[in-house]
């Protein structure tokens, strides 16, 4: 199979092999024919997979094999992402893609100034890529007509639907022309899912790469069983001895994602921070130093890091996992892409295990246990070491002790001491 086959012009031929690729990945094998025959599409691909010109390839396709009428140009083709950074890269694919044609793209999310946006809209574009509040905000202030759309791409739907964005898709959606090409990407295909591509898709053709919800296989997944207390050390202590340069690490929280950072840097390890309470600026810095290996560790929640495409990310570390077990098949597709090896780590503490045995049975797997006496939960006690077992024993007593100081009124209102580590401290 070659691009050529698959009835792409020169202009567009030309990019794709100046990206370096040669040949079609099996999602774009199967979507690009489906998106020339007009069809409308259910596609179920992870990130990785090379969705992104697998959408994007037909539409310039289609879009360029009508001449640009004179005067304003109209809207024909609206790609909604969930996040600012995955409408960032779409833009940036489709500018790429596009660059040997005379059609003209723009990206519009939240979070930066609406006035250059709004500018480049006045100006006359075929493609937008837009996350949905901006986009309602724009047309709100009529500065954006979809009636002229010809194709409507949800990327990444699954996502939107977690970001409560149902609302806003459905409100886009009434303001494009019934008459129209649509396409519905998600990763994972639930029955929320299955209602709103009822309500966007007509006879769509179905495509799936992956085997629905599971990991990426080339994805090499390691468990660490050990205290939350103990995960910062055994984070550091994974990237000084195994000298990782590039690590993106998922934590759940925005607090959290600030405190380890801070940490990590104090360690002498080169990090940023990723999520929603930065601003967009500070996030496509972040972004931008991480993907340009100025940075070692880039530490993030799910929702800023979804869809993000770093080249050859060699590690994902999930220093605590997802509640939602899609999440952590999202979370280590971010490494081992587009062909290459990846290794994902994850440092499950006992409150999390809960959450592992639900991505396990997603998985179908369990995650290689890697044992680090130093770290494990309950390290083996090292033979002979009297101070070892004195701290055992110590923190045995206050473990007993613990409920018995809270009846006396001690410590009321805390919760119950945790426990802890004997050998940290
Ligand atoms: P995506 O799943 O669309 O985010 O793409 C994942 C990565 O695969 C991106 O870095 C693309 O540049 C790359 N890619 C997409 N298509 C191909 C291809 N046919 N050959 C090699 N790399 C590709």
């Amino acid at each position: 199979m070659s691009f050529a086959k698959l009835g792409l012009n020169e202009a567009i031929l030309k990019a794709v092999a100046e990206k370096g690729y040669q040949t079609p990945s099996p999602i774009q094998a199967k979507c690009i024919p489906v998106v020339l025959e007009d069809r409308d599409l259910l596609a179920s691909a992870q990130t990785g997979t090379g969705k992104t010109a697998g959408f994007t390839l037909p539409i310039l396709e289609k879009l360029s094999r009508v001449k640009v009428p004179k005067g304003k140009r109209v809207i024909r083709s609206l790609i909604l992402t969930p996040t600012r950074e995955l409408a960032a890269q779409v833009g940036e694919s489709v500018r790429t893609y596009g660059e040997h044609l005379k059609l003209r793209s723009t990206v519009v999310f939240g979070g930066v100034n609406i006035n250059p946006q709004k500018a480049h809209l006045r100006g006359g574009v075929d493609v937008l890529i837009a996350t949905p509040g901006r986009l309602l905000d724009l047309h709100e202030q009529m500065v954006v007509d979809l009636s002229g759309v010809e194709i409507f791409v949800l990327d990444e739907a699954d996502r939107m639907l977690d970001m409560g964005f149902i609302h806003d898709i459905k409100r886009v959606i009434k303001l494009l022309p019934k008459q129209r090409q649509s396409l519905l990407f998600s990763a994972t295909y639930n029955d929320d899912m299955k209602e709103l591509a009822k309500g966007v898709l007509k006879d769509p053709v179905n495509v799936e790469v992956a085997p629905r919800n599971t990991a990426a296989e080339r994805v090499k997944q390691e468990l660490y069983k050990v205290e939350k207390s103990l995960k910062t050390d055994l984070l550091k202590h994974l990237i000084k001895t195994n000298a990782w340069h590039h690590v993106l690490v998922f934590v759940r929280t925005k607090h959290g994602a600030d405190r380890l950072c801070k940490k990590l840097d104090r360690a002498k390890i080169s990090t940023m921070a990723i999520h929603g309470n930065k601003t967009q600026a500070s996030r496509t810095k972040a972004l931008q130093l991480f993907k340009e290996n100025k940075i070692n560790v880039l530490v993030a929640t799910d929702i800023a890091a979804r869809g993000l495409d770093i080249k050859e990310l060699p590690h994902v570390v999930n220093f605590e996992l997802p509640n939602v077990p899609e999440d952590y098949v999202h979370r280590i597709g971010r490494t081992g892409r587009a062909g290459s090896e990846g290794h994902a780590v994850s440092l499950v503490d006992t409150e999390e295990v809960k959450f592992l045995k639900r991505i396990q049975a997603l998985l179908g797997k369990r995650l290689d246990l890697v044992k680090t006496p130093k770290f494990d939960r309950t390290p083996p006690a090292p033979r002979g070491d009297a101070r070892y077992h004195q701290k055992l024993a110590h923190a045995a007593k206050k473990e007993q002790e613990a409920p018995k100081a809270k009846g006396k009124g001690r410590g009321k209102g805390r919760p119950q001491a945790k426990q802890k580590n004997p050998l940290k401290g």
